[in-house]
């Protein structure tokens, strides 16, 4: 799943083990280790899931929240705290959060809860994508094309699912930068170009070539029309 996801933590262990566990899970990953650079972060980009925390230098989780949710936003946020007070819980919920972890958790638990909370962004009941004969499953990451398994990276899995969200679309290298890399497009880099050839070659090892390039402008997933 290349949900991007907004960590708002301030502990570095707690933030590291997270961003390091979710990355791994495909996820997009941004980190901010205060209320202010959260705040921030919130406003100004988009993001399919937020972890918070409650206790935070500068702004604390529970304000954020609530001024986030005045502001009319509805992204799904998770709070992550150490208090387990029925009272908390019902301030946390009251703020606007949509579900609720108590420290210390297990990152299974957590994943399982970023996922549901993706899926329900996402307004989906199954948890799969397909376009033509290319399909993923966002629960268990397996990608096929014609029924034959794809063995993907991490990025090159991330960028599929991008694809498969968007078909006949052109997509820009600025866009796929943002949503599928942790950083800007700075205009030169090829890594995009890099990931794009392999999945070709793997998705074009069961089928005609779905990776169109749109010169000078970016790429659109779709059976070539001409
Ligand atoms: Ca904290």
């Amino acid at each position: 799943m290349a949900a991007r996801i907004l960590l708002i933590e301030d502990e570095p262990a707690i933030a590291d083990f997270l961003v390091r566990g979710l990355r791994e899970e495909g996820f997009t990953v941004e980190h901010a280790a205060d209320g202010t650079d959260g705040d921030h972060q919130l406003r100004t980009e988009s993001w399919d899931v937020v972890l918070l925390d409650w206790w935070l230098p500068g702004t604390d989780g529970l304000t954020l929240l609530h001024r986030f949710r005045t502001a009319g936003h509805e992204i799904p946020v998770l709070f992550l705290t150490a208090r387990d007070s029925v009272t908390d819980r019902v301030r946390g919920l009251d703020a606007g959060a949509d579900d609720y972890l108590c420290k210390p958790f297990a990152f299974e638990e957590l994943l399982a809860r970023v996922r549901s909370l993706a899926r329900r962004r996402d307004g989906r009941t199954t948890a799969q994508l397909s376009h033509g004969n290319v399909a993923v499953n966002l629960t268990s990451h397996r990608a096929e094309r014609a029924g034959e398994r794809l063995d993907l990276t991490a990025k090159e899995y991330a960028l599929l699912v991008f694809f498969l969200r968007h078909p006949g679309e052109l997509l820009t290298r600025t866009r796929i930068y943002e949503h599928v890399w942790d950083e800007r497009y700075d205009g030169v880099s090829n890594t995009l170009e890099v990931h794009i050839v392999e999945l070709r070659r793997k998705l074009q090892a069961h089928g005609p070539r779905l990776i169109q390039t749109v010169r000078g402008r970016g790429y659109l997933f779709d059976v070539e029309t001409r």
